[in-house]
């Protein structure tokens, strides 16, 4: 077990001022791996400061010297990737060699990504007799979750550091120890004091300090909708920018005219990445009703081979849900949906026969569009099949929820999946399972947030616009 007792704030490692921790247990063996400290809002408060101190020298620094420190970052990162993909596999429960590629390959890149962004963004443009020019923020609060923890705060981080902005992190209470490694690195790079700090602790305490500081200009916050709302409303009284970045209910819509087992292997697969603790994951499946048997014994073949197990073992394709709170919560979810007569095609509410770790098995219910679990966001390895009659009730059901994050379409022909991609008022819709992209914008409609992250769409949250108006030259 590691003991981290300090928060990092204005460079240096700060002994944590309350003796209280906060455990990090590993989600296969629930042993506890880790504590971090619970942090104070008088430290929240001392990192803002920080940051605020360092801000003016560092948004002066040449871009070229920022994008290097990312690129340093990086490195750093690169080189403690076994440490780092083990870390999260335990505390997150993603089996280890996904988590190398998606949950420490991606963020790596990333870092890399924004210093390019950086070095060829146009920072400024003669508009008429104006120059616009494009300017950091300020001093950004990043407050993030557990389930991609390393990326999500590589997405905030990262580009607001590349823009000028100086930052304070906290991190998820859940999964903080990635965090830590990664101020570690940060540290190694170099930065100049106060421009990374990271505090340790609890939303209500820490991250409430960051959503209503005066001293912060920006407040960018991925997790649930309800937190997002909170935070929104507290940095309202500052005036300050929220970047929300929330959850999602995504409808992965199958066609009549789709190939129907890549159509189900696909949705399938974008459901249970993570054990469906992804926000963008596609927790709906919208069948033509005539094909729903059908549906029903590809998805059945499918299921079968997303094999639960520990996130450390070669086999597992599935790992454990973070928390022994979030296995209870998707497991009262499977309740509600077999009480309200859900159909079980897989899975169900018993768990896994594990000793320890919060396993709960893939599930896939046939439900009607009025359910309750067509509506609430489950963060976990369940799937609803609806049957719809025909396409203007697919969109209308794929748009019925507060949700807007993702989604798909699949069809024989793109033209047509992409007609019906653009009536769905989402973020992000994947045609024909068409492959993640880095560099397009993530984020969601409604009340799945407002921003958006990565590449240069991401890079531009962090920035102000300024017009200088300049006096026409005399003719001469
Ligand atoms: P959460 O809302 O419980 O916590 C997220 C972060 O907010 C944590 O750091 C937490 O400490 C902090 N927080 C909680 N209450 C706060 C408050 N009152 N003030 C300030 N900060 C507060 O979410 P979670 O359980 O960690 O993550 C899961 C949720 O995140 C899901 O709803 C998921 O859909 C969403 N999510 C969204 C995206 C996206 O990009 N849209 C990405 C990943 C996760």
């Amino acid at each position: 077990m590691t003991t981290y007792p300090s928060h990092y704030i204005n460079g240096q490692w700060i002994k944590a001022q309350s003796a209280e921790t906060l455990p990090v247990h590993d989600s296969s063996t629930e042993e506890v791996m880790a504590t971090v400290p619970a942090g104070t809002a008088q430290e929240a408060e001392r990192a803002v400061l920080a940051a605020r101190a360092a801000f003016d020298a560092w948004a002066a620094l040449p871009v070229e010297t920022r994008a290097a420190y990312l690129d340093k970052v990086a490195a750093g990162l690169k080189a403690r990737t076994d440490e780092m993909a083990l870390t999260i596999a335990r505390e997150v429960g993603m089996p280890l060699k996904m988590a190398r590629a998606v949950q420490v390959g991606g963020p790596t890149w990333h870092w890399s990504n924004f210093a390019k962004i950086a070095r060829n963004f146009e920072w400024e443009k003669k508009v008429g007799n104006s120059l616009v020019v494009r300017e950091p923020i300020g001093v950004v609060g990043c407050i993030t979750p557990w389930n991609f923890p390393l990326s999500q705060i590589t997405l905030k981080v990262a580009p607001a550091l590349a823009a000028g902005c100086t930052v304070v992190l906290k991190p998820s209470e859940i999964a903080p120890v990635n965090a830590m490694i990664l101020a570690e690195i940060i540290h190694e790079a170099g930065l100049p004091p106060g421009v990374f700090n990271l505090v340790n602790g609890m939303g209500p305490v820490v991250g409430e300090v960051l959503a209503t500081h005066p001293e912060v200009d920006m407040v960018s916050f991925t997790g649930s909708t309800r937190a997002g709302k909170r935070v929104s409303e507290l940095a309202s009284q500052s005036v300050k920018r929220v970047a929300l970045e929330l959850g999602g209910k995504s409808a992965s819509v199958i066609l009549d005219d789709a190939d129907m087992e890549a159509a189900v292997k696909g949705t399938i697969s974008a459901c249970m990445l993570n054990s469906g603790q992804t926000c963008s994951a596609h927790t709906r499946m919208l069948v033509p009703a005539g094909r729903y048997d059908e549906v029903k014994a590809l998805a059945k073949t499918a299921i079968a081979k997303f094999s639960v197990g520990p996130s450390l073992e070669e086999t597992s394709k599935l790992g454990p849900l973070v928390s022994a709170n979030q296995r209870d919560r998707v497991l009262g979810f499977i309740r509600t949906g077999i009480e309200e007569g859900a159909d079980v095609i897989a899975g169900g509410d018993q768990l896994p026969a594990f000793e320890k770790g919060y396993f709960v098995q893939p599930t896939i219910l046939g439900i009607k569009a009025t359910d309750t679990l067509a509506q609430e966001e489950i963060f976990g390895p369940v799937l609803v099949v609806i049957p719809y009659k025909d396409e203007e009730e697919a969109v209308a059901i794929a748009n019925s929820t507060i949700y807007g994050l993702g989604g798909g379409v699949w069809s024989g022909s793109d033209d047509h999946a992409m007609k019906v991609a653009r009536r769905i008022r989402t973020g992000q819709v994947d045609i024909n399972g068409g492959p993640f992209n880095a560099n397009a914008p993530f984020g969601g409609y409604k009340q799945s947030g407002n921003g958006r992250e990565a590449g240069v769409y991401g890079f531009e949250e962090f920035l102000e616009l300024k017009s200088l108006q300049l006096k026409p030259v005399a003719a001469a």
